[in-house]
C-alpha cells in the first residue's frame, strides 16, 4: 500500500496505525533517505504502543529500548556499513520473541535479521510531502 502524507504529524498518524497491526515479536524495517521520516514515522508507532519517553533517533549507541505496553526497541543503524565485522550478539539486546522492534537503515543487519515481519519504504515527494510504502 502506497500512502501520502503532507506534514510530520500525518507520518506520525501512519506509524499509529501500523502500531495496531503488530505484536510481540515482530521486526519493522524502515527505509529511506535521511531526513525522509523514519524516526517521525517510528516516534507515532511508539507513541500508540504507549511510550511515554521521548523518541529520537539514536545517536550514540545503535538502538534504544523503550517501555510501552510491551517491550519497543528503535535501532538505527546508519554508522553500521558492515555487521559482520561487529559482535555477533550486538543486536540481540534489542530484539526477542517479546520486543516489537523498529529499525532505520537496516541494509548492514538485514543478512542477520532472521525475522522481518514488515518492510517500510518513506521517499520524499516534494516539499512536505512524503509517500510510505509498506508491505
Ligand atoms: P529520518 O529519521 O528519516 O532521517 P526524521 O523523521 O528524523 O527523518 O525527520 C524528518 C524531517 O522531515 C523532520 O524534520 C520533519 O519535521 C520533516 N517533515 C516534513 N514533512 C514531513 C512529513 N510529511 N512526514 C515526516 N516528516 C516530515
Ligand atoms: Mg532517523
Amino acid at each position: 500500500m502506497v500512502e501520502r502524507t503532507a506534514a510530520p504529524a500525518e507520518t506520525e498518524a501512519v506509524g499509529e496505525r501500523l502500531a495496531a497491526e503488530l505484536a510481540p515479536g515482530d521486526v519493522v524495517l524502515v527505509g529511506g533517505d535521511l531526513g525522509a521520516g523514519k524516526t517521525t514515522l517510528i516516534r507515532g508507532a511508539c507513541r500508540a504502543l504507549g511510550v511515554s519517553s521521548p523518541v529520537t533517533s539514536p545517536t550514540f549507541t545503535i538502538g534504544q529500548r523503550y517501555h510501552g505496553r510491551v517491550p519497543v526497541s528503535h535501532l538505527d543503524l546508519y554508522r553500521l556499513e558492515d555487521l559482520g565485522a561487529e559482535d555477533p550478539a550486538l543486536l540481540d539486546d534489542y530484539l526477542g520473541p517479546d520486543v516489537i522492534a523498529f529499525i532505520e537503515w537496516p541494509q548492514a543487519a538485514q543478512p542477520r535479521l532472521e525475522r522481518v515481519t514488515r518492510r517500510i519504504e518513506i521517499r520524499h515527494a516534494g516539499g512536505d510531502e512524503r509517500e510510505i510504502e509498506s508491505g
